[in-house]
Order: structure tokens, then sequence, then C-alpha cells
């Protein structure tokens, strides 16, 4: 295989035509490829590397682990750090919240969440309850029932046949497009909730199961935040309807927006919540659902047996990373850093580009943010898809240093581009300025080559 590049490959990659550099190493906020050269990591790959890379204490625990068990089968057996890790989440969880079910990633998450929902009504006697809701301009995971659930036109087309969950999406809570001239924050979250209620109506109250929403949105639309109040209404409009609340914590969580899950600055405690990337810090590959143990005992009343699995649930290594991960991030004071470094990366971001003639809205929390990118800045008309913006801003800032999560389809699920920010959560003062510095000069370079 050629020096730093894939081209000879046999690893199936995303893009079959594109050359990747070879990642060797980390250290901190940076990851470094074969020919030596050091990418400023601030998204952590997408929302994953909270941590940054290689954290000591969390490289010790996994080796720890890997000498004391691998594996045990979940059929057979359950294991020290899976006890530990449920413990430590539920002792932190919302109110109300009483199991942990791990999982490798945030697609299998939202597919427990999807089959255990269905399995409440079941055997709480409403079988009929079998249709969900999520919403436009959301990203629930990859495998086939979590696409379907999801609101993102452009990853579901091809795979439209295959896509029989019974679902129905509602417009997304997005102030900066959709809040009309004049509204009231309030008024707009009261406004958006309600389409769920008007949803649930049409299809029939006593056929829905569950409503799913990330709390903050991350891949599809670049960290759009809920108004005020909008996820108070929809806990109202749920509990009215006895639909369950599920919110998608996948990105979101963990920290990442400033508290361990975003729903506690909402004000609403979900049924479930699903978390993932920022659980094991990309140490090890692990998500989670957590349930509230009102609905656990539903199980546990009937026969006492979930209908769902896969081998590697509640692994030992993966649990053991997990841990460390969040004795870190509570021992080190990450929450409060994210917490206060993050309005100053705000900042930061409104200083640089809050007069840029291309930048729209600025927007999200903690160390969760994003620059939406608009065409006209007055009229908010997007740059059309066929243009490519978010692609080259992540060519361009690659070959500047700096790994960003550029998107598009922001505007409407087709057009607009945003470019998501995460960096990990000991990032430096002096590291989130260079992000800025290295994204301007890549929007800079992106937005000459499509005006
Ligand atoms: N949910 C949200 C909100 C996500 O952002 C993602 C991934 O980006 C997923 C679910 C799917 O997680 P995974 O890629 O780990 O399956």
């Amino acid at each position: 295989m050629p020096e730093g590049t894939t081209s000879h490959s046999h690893v199936f990659h995303r893009d079959l035509k594109a050359t990747y550099p070879v990642a060797v190493t980390g250290e901190g906020g940076w990851i470094i490829d074969r020919e030596g050269r050091r990418y400023l990591d601030a998204s952590g790959g997408a929302a994953v590397s909270c941590l940054g890379h290689l954290h000591p204490r969390v490289v010790r625990a996994i080796q720890q682990q890997a000498g004391t068990l691998e594996f045990a089968h979940t059929a057979f057996f359950t294991s020290e750090p899976a006890e530990e890790l449920a413990d430590f989440l539920v002792s932190r969880a919302p109110k109300g919240f009483g199991r942990v079910y791990f999982v490798s990633g945030g697609s299998e998450a939202n597919e427990m969440a999807l089959k255990l929902a269905r399995q409440i009504h079941v055997e709480r006697g409403e079988p009929k309850r079998a249709h969900n809701i999520a919403r436009e301009q959301s990203y629930h995971g990859n495998t086939l029932g979590v696409l379907a659930l999801g609101g993102n036109p452009a990853r579901k087309e091809l795979y439209a046949p295959l896509l029989g969950l019974p679902v129905s999406h509602i417009v997304p809570c997005y102030a900066y497009r959709h809040r009309r001239e004049g509204e009231s924050d309030e008024a707009y979250g009261l406004r958006a909730a309600k389409a769920l209620e008007d949803e649930i109506l049409k299809v029939g109250p006593d056929t829905v199961s569950a409503f799913f929403a990330e709390t903050v949105v991350g891949a599809t639309a670049g960290a759009v935040a809920p108004a005020p109040g909008y996820f108070r209404e929809i806990r109202r409009i749920c509990d009215t309807y006895g639909v369950l609340l599920v919110l998608d914590e996948v990105m979101s969580g963990m920290g990442r927006t400033g508290t361990l899950y975003a729903c506690e600055q909402d004000g609403v405690v979900p049924d479930m919540i699903t978390t993932a990337k920022g659980l094991g810090a990309g140490h090890q590959p692990i998500g989670a659902t957590l349930v509230r143990e009102d609905l656990a005992r539903v199980i546990e009343r009937h026969d006492g047996v979930f209908r769902h699995g896969h081998t590697y649930i509640g692994h030992p290594i993966a649990c053991a990373a997990a841990l460390e991960t969040q004795k870190v991030i509570e021992d080190e004071g990450l929450l409060e850093r994210v917490r206060t470094a993050g309005e100053m990366f705000q900042d930061m971001l409104v200083d640089r580009f809050g007069q840029h003639a291309n930048v729209g809205d600025i927007r999200g929390r903690g160390f969760f943010r994003a620059v939406e990118l608009v065409a006209d800045r007055e009229s908010k008309a997007p740059f059309p898809r066929a243009k490519g913006l978010a692609g080259r801003i992540k060519t361009h800032a690659m070959a500047g240093g700096l790994v960003c999560y550029p998107g598009n389809g922001t505007a409407d699920g087709i057009d607009g581009d945003h470019v998501l920010l995460a960096p990990p959560f000991i990032m430096s003062d002096d590291e989130l300025a260079m992000v800025v510095d290295r994204l301007e000069a890549a929007i800079a370079a992106s937005l000459a080559e499509v005006r």
C-alpha cells in the first residue's frame, strides 16, 4: 500500500474512490498520520473522542480489563465492569431510571429502544401500538429499523424498499429556519411541539408506540438545540396519549452540552435515553439505552425476557473503558469546563463569523457547536446541494490539519450546509483558537470555489 493512501487497500472504505491518510496515533486533541502530519481533532471524529486520543487512565483501564476478563456471554454471565458501569450511570441518571442495556453503538441503542417500546405496549395489553413518530432532519442510525426512523432523505433514498418500519415524521424544532417574525422562542416551542399532537391524532392515538427525538440535533442540521419549553410540551403530549418518549443522546449525551444529558437543561425526563459516542470516548465501541425502572418492571412482571440481544452486549472491556471515561469526566471537573469553555468557544466563533456574509447562524450548547452557511444572509437562502460546499470544507480542513464535521441538507433536508464542531473536553483555549483559525481558512477556500 503506498505511503499515506489507501488506494490499494482491501478495506471496504466509505468512499471507494477516496484516498485516506493512515492514522497511526493520537495525543490529546490531535490525531497523527503515517507521514507525521498532525490534525487538530475539533469534532472528535463525529462527537466521539470527548477525552481526546489515548487518555492514559482509559488506556490503563482497558489493559487491566483485557488481562482480567475479555468476554463472557450475557446469556450465561454478567460481569463486574457491566454491573459497575450500570450502577454509575443509574446513580447519575434522571429520576426514575433504573436499568441500562449495553450495546456497541448508537444505532443498536436506538434499535433496542424501538423494540423495547413495542414489547412494553404489547405486555401492557395494547398490541395495536406499533407506529413510531420522529422528526424530519433527524438521524438515529444506519441499521434498517433506525434508518427508517430517521428523517434524512439522502441517507434513506436508496434503501426505501427495505424500510418497512411504521413511522411518520413531524417538523423539527429549528428556530433559525422556522420561527416566525415577532414570535417568541417559547411560543415557537409550543407551536413546534403541537405538530406531535396533530400527528398522533392523525394516525390514531391508540396505535402510536414512541416518539423519538435528538435532544440537540447533531449530524443532520448541526447542533440545533430545542426552543425553551419544547420538550416539556412534548412530554405532556406523550403522557396524554400514552406514547413513550425516547431521547436520542447518542451525540449530545455524556457531557457534550455541559450536563451529563442535554435533556437536563430542558426540564424533561424521558422514558428512555440512548447514548453512545462519548460514553466510551472512542476508546472502545459502546452504546447504552437507559430505561425507566417502571418500564423494565413491565417486562419483569411478564416472563421477564426482553426479546432482543446481540453477542457483544455488556462487553467487559468496553464497559471498563466507559466506566473509566465517565470517572475521568467527573474527577477532572470536565462538565464545568465544557460549560464555561463552551461559552467562550461560542464567543470566539461569533467574533470570527458573526458578520460573515455566508454565515447565517452560530449555535449549540457546551462543546457541541455549529456554523450554518448560507448563500445569502438576508433571505437565508442555502447553497444548493450540487455545489458540495460541506464536502469541500471537509477536504480543505483536512489539508489544513483540522478535523471538523461538515454536513449538508441543513436548510431543508436537501440543500444547505453546516460545520459541526465537537472538540474534546480537554482541548485548551489556545487549541480552540487554532480551531477557529483553521476553520476560517477552510471555509474561505471552499467558498472561493462555489461562489
Ligand atoms: N443517533 C445519533 C443522534 C447519531 O448522531 C448517530 C451517529 O452519528 C447515531 C444515532 C448512530 O450511532 P452509530 O453510528 O454509533 O451507530
